[in-house]
């Protein structure tokens, strides 16, 4: 249930976590004052899921901390009705979050667990423009391509290639790359046929897997 209680801490998050830290974007504050995040996150971390950290959704993978979605997807500059790609879908909550401003949001999830649990956390948020595909994301989604956005919520040891294939001119790709244990959260952008990136801000994600991921076996390093 959605209480009075909920409602609250979800305020004094978009305050204290987001707003102070700079994210200023009317349209995503709106976003993340509007959608229950609790709902993406197991019954028992209901209480949790305004505070300032990820939590645990299973599977052994995580929704990031609420700062970490504002920034990824203010990154992304969107301004209305883009086509736009996700890459890791966990929960759902990034997904939805995105659906408020993007056109159409194609989500990819690896773990089908965890994608049959976020197609129904979406669908009890009456989100429908949200497409979910279960499979590899680091190879993007070629069907749907070209794309405004691309978010990878996954850190990847490069850049997969394929993303960048599938930006469109003025595009945008927002994800963290570099080591299992640490990463750099990257913007790249296509602009006049070239690509250009900068780097945002030191991360920790979850490591992609996959053609263009990391092999289990790295995971310790
Ligand atoms: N955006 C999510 C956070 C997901 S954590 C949210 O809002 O909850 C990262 C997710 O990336 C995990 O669910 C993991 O299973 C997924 N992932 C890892 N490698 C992937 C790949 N190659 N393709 C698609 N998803 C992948």
């Amino acid at each position: 249930m959605d209480t009075e209680d909920l409602r609250l801490a979800r305020s004094e998050m978009v305050e204290s976590q987001i707003v102070a830290r700079g994210i200023h974007t009317p349209w995503l504050l709106q976003a993340m004052q509007k959608i229950p995040r609790h709902y993406f996150v197991p019954i028992e971390l209901h209480a949790h899921a305004y505070e300032d950290h990820p939590l645990s959704i299973g599977s052994g993978q995580t929704i990031s901390q609420p700062y970490i979605v504002a920034l990824m997807t203010e990154l992304l500059d969107l301004h209305g009705g883009e086509n736009v790609l996700e890459i890791g879908t966990g929960s759902g909550y990034q997904s939805a979050v995105l659906s408020c401003m993007a056109g159409q949001v194609h989500t990819v999830e690896f773990i089908p667990a965890l994608a049959k649990k976020a197609a129904e956390n979406l669908r009890m948020q009456q989100i429908n423009n949200v497409i979910l595909y279960i499979g590899d994301g680091g190879l993007g989604f070629s069907d749907a391509a070209p794309y405004m956005g691309i978010l990878v919520t996954a850190a990847a040891p490069v850049v997969p290639a394929p993303l960048l294939d599938q930006l469109a001119e003025g595009g945008r790709l927002v994800i963290p790359v570099g080591e299992v244990s640490g990463q750099q959260l990257q913007v790249w952008q296509r602009q006049n046929g070239e690509l250009n990136m900068r780097d945002v801000t030191p991360v920790s994600f979850v490591p992609l897997r996959g053609q263009h991921g990391w092999k289990e076996s790295d995971w310790g390093k």
